[in-house]
């Protein structure tokens, strides 16, 4: 088993790196929010910063928003493995890189939707002209999605959609849901819910702010009251959308931070040589040698898992329980990342972003708060245990 990178390869890792020190945008002042693994804090659900939004178009002039998708629907005809060296680099260097389209509902629709479908949305995600949210989730129905309540009811060309979302990140600053509905009342299993791309501007949507544990705007509530829906939006079959979902579901689980886990971890690691405690350099107590020693085995396991599920995909295999194991990996390293560096701050973790005393521009105690929401969103760590006991270990289903 050969683990390098081909010339190609290692040659495309320099042009995204010279690329991002050369353009990144100097005033990223959010960019000390940012945690591995954690979403609470993602800036630009905050803020569309018009700088962000300029970067964003240059990767996408670049084709570099989609790297792995065919170039007949604006992709860059490159590989899987490409397309992870560049989310591992832009990660590295803490980029503005949230893009459920790009990441979520193209690779979906490239799976599932029409030829139509595709040719409408997919060379618009590539552009980067259109931003979606997630509209799974209901205040009855997280981890069991298929309990949702809000209904889409056939009227001619159109669905009319009735209900609630919740914990919608970022709906306030999207063009479209990409949003779930029951289509099918007569409670058929798995076999009733229908994927939809819904225009936020469409009448009849509200939406309520919901501030999370870090003090910032992320999530909403959204409400629907007789939103009507061109048919022509629904993703694949009426009624198939259980299955799309589970697809676009790891496709979500597969968007890992991975480089900003090694950069944070230097950080870590380099404070602990430069800073004094009791007269030595805390990097000679060994409790802390232990306990970054931990640290840096499961970055090097978690890279391990990123490459591997890059390299199905450019196998045509799509990672089912390989994307919940990276997922509750590496969400489950950010929470123990967050801890070591609280444990190795000592006092000083507790400052926060405002205090010009903290560490690492407070981004530790950010990210001890943020890191939380990591092991729920896309799935808690439970669920994710239950997809891998019961998917790869061939366990019985127990819900
Ligand atoms: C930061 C963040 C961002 C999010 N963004 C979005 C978004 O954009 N769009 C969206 O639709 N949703 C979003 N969510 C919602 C998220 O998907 C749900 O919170 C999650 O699926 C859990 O659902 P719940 O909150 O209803 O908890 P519940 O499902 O009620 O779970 C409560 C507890 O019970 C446990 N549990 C439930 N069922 C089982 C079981 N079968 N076996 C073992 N334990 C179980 C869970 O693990 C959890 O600990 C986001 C959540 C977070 C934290």
């Amino acid at each position: 088993m050969d683990f390098r990178f081909s010339e190609q390869e290692e040659a495309f890792q320099k042009q995204v790196d010279d690329f991002l020190e050369r353009e990144l945008p100097a005033d990223w002042t959010q960019s000390n929010l940012y945690w591995p693994g954690g979403y609470g804090a993602v800036p630009d659900f905050e803020i569309i910063d018009p700088a962000v939004e300029k970067f964003r178009r240059r990767l996408a002039e670049k084709g570099w928003l989609t790297i792995s998708w065919p170039r007949e629907y604006g992709g860059g005809g490159k590989s899987n493995i490409e397309q992870a060296i560049f989310r591992e680099r832009m990660s590295y260097h803490r980029a503005p890189a949230a893009d459920i389209g790009a990441l979520i509902s193209g690779p979906t629709i490239l799976h599932f939707g029409s030829e139509g479908m595709k040719k409408e949305w997919l060379p618009r995600i590539a552009r980067a002209e259109i931003r979606f949210w997630l509209a799974y989730s209901e205040p009855d129905a997280g981890s069991d999605l298929s309990a949702i309540r809000t209904r889409g009811i056939e009227d001619g060309d159109d669905l009319i959609i009735n209900g609630q979302k919740i914990w919608g990140s970022g709906a306030h600053v999207s063009d479209y849901a990409w949003m779930i509905v029951r289509t099918d009342m007569s409670a058929k299993p798995h076999k009733d819910i229908s994927l939809i791309i819904v225009d936020n501007k469409s009448r009849g949507i509200t939406m309520q702010p919901l501030v999370n544990i870090c003090g910032f705007h992320s999530f909403n509530q959204v409400f629907f009251e007789d939103v009507r829906v061109p048919k022509k939006n629904i993703v694949g079959e009426v009624n198939g959308g259980w299955y799309y979902v589970m697809l676009a579901l790891d496709f979500e689980r597969l968007v890992v931070a991975i480089g900003a886990f090694r950069r944070t971890f230097e950080e870590l690691v380099k404070y602990s040589r430069e800073t004094q405690r009791s007269g030595a350099p805390l990097s000679d107590d060994p409790v802390i040698r232990d306990k970054l020693a931990d640290i840096a085995i499961k970055i090097d396991v978690a890279y391990m898992f990123f490459w591997q599920t890059a390299w199905m995909l450019d196998h045509g295999l799509v990672p089912n329980i390989e994307a919940s194991v990276l997922k509750l990996f590496t969400t489950e390293l950010s929470r123990d990342l967050a801890y070591t560096g609280m444990e190795i701050m000592g006092p000083y973790a507790q400052l926060e972003r405002d205090s010009i005393h903290a560490p690492l521009g407070g981004r530790v105690s950010n990210g001890y708060l943020d890191c939380i929401s990591a092991l729920v969103g896309a799935g808690t760590s439970e669920i994710q245990r239950n997809i891998i006991a019961m998917r790869g270990l061939g366990l019985p289903w127990k819900f």
